[in-house]
């Protein structure tokens, strides 16, 4: 086991308090600004800005002046200075078997400074440095408090829901017309409001422009092998989608010291891009006439160690059950599947002792355990360059989309300030 890898498998978790960060030497030093004075000059106003609204699915989104109400009860409302494209914005968006909420804005994966904080708040200040995540964590539930879950019983992934917990209301509106949240986020606005359970401190030394990718899908892989297929030194692990989070799980196991790292895709021109990630063998499903689990099986004396899905599709994801090992082989499911899917595989598959898992967020605990993985990229452990193969302006978001839905490269920034 590498020292990283080990660290990051027996990391303690304390709960929420004071020593959230204190493990942390930035946390305390003077980059944050002053605890005494946590007011800007808007604190408390209404923000006017600009949003990209999406008004329909599947339309471009449109920028639109939309107005941004102050912050209620432990909520923060925060200047985004840079967002990426995540493909859970685009399912969302495109809501092809997801529930439609109109208008919306979309945008999870980002980085950002507090503007001000609400009523209740303690831990934030104005002029931290934060990455807001999808899913939250109180500090005070079971799940918050158990060392295994992340999953929040308040704060938890709600993908349903388009407004804030403390009062049921939205905080944009156009000329009175509110406008739904997305993932308690919604972060392609240059101001939005977040509950501050949903936001991690970020050391101010790092660069916003590349850790707002840790925000969502490079955590989100790293985590899902890291944390939860947790591969031993030496194993054979496959990974389904090379998208940004796939890679990211490849990377996962790059760390663990995997020896053999099998990346499958349907698009082969995801092939030459994920040579940079360690990925040692490339399979495409549409080169074979047989299932591709049982391609890996082949490849592999019987089954891989360990497998994590991070397509969606869930064919894929039955595969990724499929493809390891009996006796134990474990799979990860991390790819979001449209409302009706339903996983069916023979219960036999399960006796011969295969395990199959899931995970929201990598089972990163998102205010505990974000800043450590900001750590590792400080501290060269982790490289995210290669997962920044675009940058657009804010005006041009739907350039981020179209490259999506092309299949072209991982993660696109987006500026709010071009
Ligand atoms: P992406 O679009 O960049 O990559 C997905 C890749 O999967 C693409 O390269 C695509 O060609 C490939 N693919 C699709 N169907 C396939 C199939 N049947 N077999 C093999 N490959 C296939 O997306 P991304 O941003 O990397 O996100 C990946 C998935 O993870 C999405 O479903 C997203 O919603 C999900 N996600 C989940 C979490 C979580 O916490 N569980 C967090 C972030 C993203
Ligand atoms: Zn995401
Ligand atoms: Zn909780």
């Amino acid at each position: 086991m590498t020292k990283m890898y080990q660290f990051l498998v027996q990391r303690s978790r304390p709960f929420l308090s004071q020593r959230f960060f204190s493990q942390f030497s930035w946390a305390s030093s003077s980059l944050s600004p002053p605890l005494t004075n946590n007011m800007s000059t808007t604190s408390g106003l209404v923000i006017p800005c600009k949003a990209a609204v999406a008004w329909e699915a599947g339309k471009p989104l449109v920028i639109e002046k939309v107005e941004v109400a102050p912050p209620q009860a432990m909520e923060v409302r925060i200047k985004v200075k840079y967002t990426s494209l995540c493909h859970t914005d685009l399912y969302f968006w495109e809501a092809k078997g997801q529930t439609p909420l109109f208008p919306r804005i979309f945008g999870h994966e980002a980085a950002g400074i507090v503007e001000s904080v609400g009523e209740g708040v303690t831990d934030l200040h104005v002029g931290d440095h934060v990455l807001p995540v999808f899913t939250g964590e109180c500090g005070e539930c079971a799940h918050c408090k158990s060392e295994e879950s992340n999953m929040c019983d308040l704060l938890r992934i709600d993908t349903e829901r388009g407004v804030m917990h403390s009062d049921g209301k939205s905080r944009f509106s156009i000329n009175g017309t509110p406008i739904n949240h997305f993932v308690g986020t919604s972060t392609f606005s240059e101001y939005t409001v977040i509950h501050s359970g949903c936001l991690a401190k970020l050391n101010p030394l790092a660069p916003m422009d590349k850790v707002c990718v840790l925000s969502c899908g490079i955590s989100t892989g790293l985590g899902a092998t890291l944390n939860v297929a947790k591969p031993k030194k030496g194993s054979t692990v496959a990974v389904f989608g090379l998208g940004a989070v796939g890679l990211a799980a490849a990377e996962g196991a790059r760390i663990a010291g995997a020896s053999r790292i099998i990346g499958i895709d349907l698009n082969p021109n995801r092939f030459e891009e994920a040579k940079k990630f360690g990925i040692t063998d490339f399979v495409n499903p549409q080169d074979y006439d047989r299932p591709v689990q049982q391609v890996i099986a082949e490849m592999t004396n019987g089954g891989v160690d360990r497998s994590i899905e991070c397509t969606g599709n869930i064919n894929a994801m039955i595969s990724a059950f499929e493809c390891v090992h009996d006796g134990w082989g474990v799979a990860v499911l991390v790819g979001v599947p449209t409302k009706d899917a339903v996983f069916m595989t023979k219960p036999i598959n399960l006796l011969n002792e295969r395990t199959l898992k899931g995970t929201f967020f990598g089972n990163y605990k998102p205010r505990t355990d974000l800043p450590s993985v900001v750590d590792m990229y400080m501290n060269k452990k982790l490289e995210l360059d290669k997962f920044i193969t675009h940058r657009v302006p804010f005006s041009e978001i739907n350039k981020a989309f179209d490259l999506m839905l092309r299949g072209e490269g991982l993660r696109c920034i987006i500026s709010m300030e071009d």
